[in-house]
């Protein structure tokens, strides 16, 4: 998909928001939801979506959604960094089938980077149901702290 075309209402991340699709989720206030990527670049690999904007990308989301997602990518960030104590952080957004995009509602990743990992924009690989429980337990605490 190009950057030009119509929101599909049925895209995954929709699903979610609406309740209609799980998700791992770790934080979620009126505007954003995070949850864990079930195909983790990394240990930690979290999403974060508007729930407002019918937006695919970068170009088309508005601003009000687009402060409170980077707000949240930053409050997500501080907490992942707290519990994980990653080297680096890597926070991403591609627009367009060829930019690496294959959801098309507008998001955030934030991947944990530790040094000398190779540096990948997909990971084929879908993570462990119960590792992803716990981790979720591990950053929904975190949050819960840094939040309180
Ligand atoms: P992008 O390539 O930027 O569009 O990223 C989409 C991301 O969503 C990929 O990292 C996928 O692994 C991830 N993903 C796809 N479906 C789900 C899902 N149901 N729950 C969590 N992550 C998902």
């Amino acid at each position: 998909m190009s950057l030009q075309g119509d929101y599909d209402s049925q895209n995954i991340f929709a699903k979610i928001i609406r309740g209609e699709a799980p998700c791992y989720k770790v934080y979620e206030d009126d505007d954003v939801l995070a949850f864990l990527d079930l195909f983790p670049q990394s240990y930690g690999h979290t999403l974060v979506i508007p729930k407002k904007a019918a937006a695919r990308n970068l170009l088309e989301i508005d601003a009000d959604s687009l402060c409170q997602m980077t707000l949240a990518v930053q409050k997500v960030t501080r907490a992942l960094v707290e519990e994980l104590q990653p080297a680096g952080v890597q926070v991403a957004q591609f627009n367009g089938a060829p930019a690496g995009q294959t959801v098309f509602h507008i998001h955030m990743h934030i991947i944990p980077r530790h040094e000398g990992e190779s540096l990948g924009i997909h990971a084929s690989q879908k993570a462990d149901p119960v590792e992803l429980e716990r981790l979720q337990a591990r950053l929904v605490r975190r949050l819960n702290s840094l939040t309180a």
